[in-house]
């Protein structure tokens, strides 16, 4: 059957991405061509892996990409003999949106086009230039070449076509207030500005001089681009420019990077890395399906995206490639991932990103501060999951604190820390606002014990896992056993009033039954009547919380329920035991008291009605005291 000619819809997600780029007012239209030299790079690279195991592809493995403009027809072309795509491939890579997190911040971002910076486009920047676009395309093997081509409204068509080799042509039609693009200097310029590092050759046409004997014009092509791998050169000869926008093309990422560090590792293995850390976190950095950016290449020949075991799970916002000397260029994700070479290849790429990391916060506070607000949560993994790398990543951790505004590490803590402090005080809550309220302060607050905000989901386990820093111990103030040194005062004032309010704890334990695992006095408060802490072991209210959202079935953990043995309504719960041990109202507030807690430290109430009618109730009998008294 004779190929045919067919117009497909595109998904939802491309037409509503590529609404955004064809009304785009971004002012940095040019960056269209660093994306499309890079798919064609990328392309080559591909066909250079696979000449590697197919015999039939060797000769061809040497490849280029060439672009020339037509100025009378306003079209400019971007051509390589890279690995080219079937008919199938264009419909799914140039009609389809591959990775979530593009789809799912489309979804959020709907409609603004100032935001258009912050997501590779990669090849739909095209129509940032063009109004139609021409892709026509054949892969090896294949005998039928395909043309796809769209003016960016809701379709694309599918058309076959001729072509004598393996690869892609892409030609713009080029609008007419961009038509900047169409000349020779400025693409030399694009050229040179974003893609000098490209490791194959980028060639433009030569301004078309004469014919030959036989009358046909003469075509030549220049070598614009330098070529060689930027890694490869020795870092003292690379400037900070240059860093910048191998980063950017790399990364497809529309800003300069914060920090970037090149080394080299000799003596049992032999590789060369250079690593960025981004501006901004990249779109899919808490999706599972996240993609981590170091770039494998073996001995210069690029071989695989995304190498997840380079780079542990907790710096997946890293960017950046590694050239070893020592895998084999046939080297598999598979082979990749039980590796020695790989495990010390991952150590570097931590090692490095980390001291990397050190040295901003030394430099230049506001920058590293920056970067923690947006890239801490995710460090902070590695506490967790990396014991090895736990005691470098401690010194990078940030907190807010009681201590006021702004960040603070553990050493600043440990500088400030009060006469008679021994250990590091934090709490565990849903937001600053919620710690910072939270009556297990009270007492820590009265002696001038400053308190770090654990506020991110992560906090609970990577703080376990750190378990102290520099000698000192990491406490909870919601912990059972807080550990706060008693004055001989102290310790006789809470004796006694053990003593006198036995009965009254006793009582609260049976009222509240199997909901707390102990009803006992607390050295932890001042103001609040009473509080829930949590025993050894257990976890913290925000923690249960999340993981019951995400499992049902999660039992509640019980905690430890605290009373102050001098707070007023403490002691006057006790002389109503001591009156009227059977009291129904003791029974009432008691179970109003635990609510209230359990709100305080954010939990959800067993029976919000039942609260709600006693609070009635009790406002109904304050209000009647209060007129009766006027
Ligand atoms: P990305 O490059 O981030 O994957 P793009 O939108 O730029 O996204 O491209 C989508 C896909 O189209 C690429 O992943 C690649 O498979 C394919 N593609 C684009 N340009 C070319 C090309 N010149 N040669 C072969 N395949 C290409």
């Amino acid at each position: 059957m004779a190929p045919k000619k067919s117009t497909r819809k595109f998904q939802a997600e491309v037409s509503k991405l590529l609404h955004l780029v064809v009304n785009s007012l971004y002012s940095n239209k040019e960056i269209f061509l660093r994306e499309l030299v890079s798919n064609s790079s990328d392309a080559l690279d591909k066909l250079r892996l696979k000449a590697l195991t197919d015999d039939s592809l060797q000769s061809e493995a040497e490849g280029s990409i060439r672009i020339w403009a037509e100025k009378d027809e306003s079209l400019l072309f971007i051509e390589d003999n890279g690995i080219g795509m079937t008919r199938d491939e264009l419909a799914e890579n140039l009609g389809t949106l591959a990775h979530s997190g593009t789809t799912k911040f489309l979804q959020e971002y709907q409609g603004d086009a100032s935001l258009i910076g912050q997501f590779g486009v990669g090849f739909y920047s095209a129509f940032l230039v063009a109004d139609l676009v021409e892709v026509t395309s054949l892969a090896p093997g294949e005998e039928q070449a395909w043309t796809w081509s769209s003016d960016a409204k809701e379709s694309y068509t599918l058309a076959p076509a001729k072509r004598d080799t393996h690869g892609t042509t892409i030609k713009l039609h080029v609008r007419e207030d961009q038509s900047e693009f169409l000349d020779d200097w400025r693409l030399r310029s694009l050229i040179k500005q974003y893609s000098d590092y490209v490791t194959h050759t980028i060639e433009l046409q030569k301004p078309k001089w004469g014919a030959d004997e036989e009358g046909d014009v003469v075509i030549e092509w220049e070598q614009v681009n330098a070529g060689s791998p930027i890694w490869q050169r020795p870092a003292s000869e690379i400037e900070d420019e240059q860093y910048n926008e191998f980063y950017k093309g790399l990364s497809h990422d529309f800003e300069d990077p914060r920090c970037w560090e090149h080394f080299t590792v000799e003596g049992r293995q032999l590789f060369k890395g250079l690593v960025y850390v981004p501006k901004r976190p990249p779109m899919d950095m808490f999706q599972r399906d996240h993609r981590r950016g170091v770039r494998l290449f073996v001995k210069r020949v690029f071989i695989l995206d995304d190498a997840e075991d380079l780079v542990p799970v907790w710096l997946r916002f890293v960017r950046g490639v590694i050239d070893s000397d020592d895998l084999p260029l046939n080297v598999s994700r598979e082979m990749l991932q039980d590796s020695t070479v790989t495990r010390t290849i991952r150590k570097q790429i931590t090692k490095k990103t980390l001291d990397r990391l050190k040295k901003l916060a030394a430099d230049n506070r506001e920058e590293y501060e920056a970067f923690w607000a947006d890239f801490g949560s995710v460090l902070k993994e590695g506490l967790h999951l990396d014991a090895d790398s736990k005691k470098r990543i401690a010194p990078l951790l940030r907190y807010h604190s009681t201590q006021g505004e702004g960040w603070t590490s553990l050493d600043e803590y440990i500088e400030r820390m009060a006469e008679g402090q021994t250990d590091i005080y934090y709490v565990i809550g849903e937001s600053e606002q919620a710690a910072s309220g939270s009556p297990h302060l009270e007492a820590l607050k009265k002696k001038g014990f400053e308190v770090l905000f654990m506020t991110d989901a992560i906090d609970e386990w990577g703080v376990e896992a750190l378990g102290e820093y520099d000698g000192k111990s990491l406490v909870s103030a919601m912990k059972a056993e807080l550990g706060l040194d008693e004055s001989d005062e102290e310790k006789e004032a809470r004796e006694t009033a053990t003593g006198e309010l036995k009965g009254l704890l006793e009582r609260i334990q049976e009222i509240l039954g199997d909901k707390v695992s102990e009803v006992r006095l607390s050295s932890r408060l001042t103001d609040s009547p009473a509080c829930l802490v949590v025993p050894e072991g257990g976890q913290h209210a925000y923690l249960e919380r999340l993981l019951r959202a995400q499992d049902k079935g999660q039992e509640r953990g019980k905690r430890i329920l605290e009373l102050n043995p001098v707070h007023a309504l403490v002691r006057n719960l006790q002389k109503l035991h001591e009156l009227k041990p059977e009291s129904t109202s003791l029974v009432e507030w008691t179970e109003l008291l635990y609510d209230q807690v359990l709100l305080t430290e954010g939990s959800p109430v067993d029976d919000p009605n039942r609260l709600a009618r006693r609070m009635t109730h009790l406002l109904e009998q304050a209000s009647d005291a209060e007129l009766a008294a006027s």
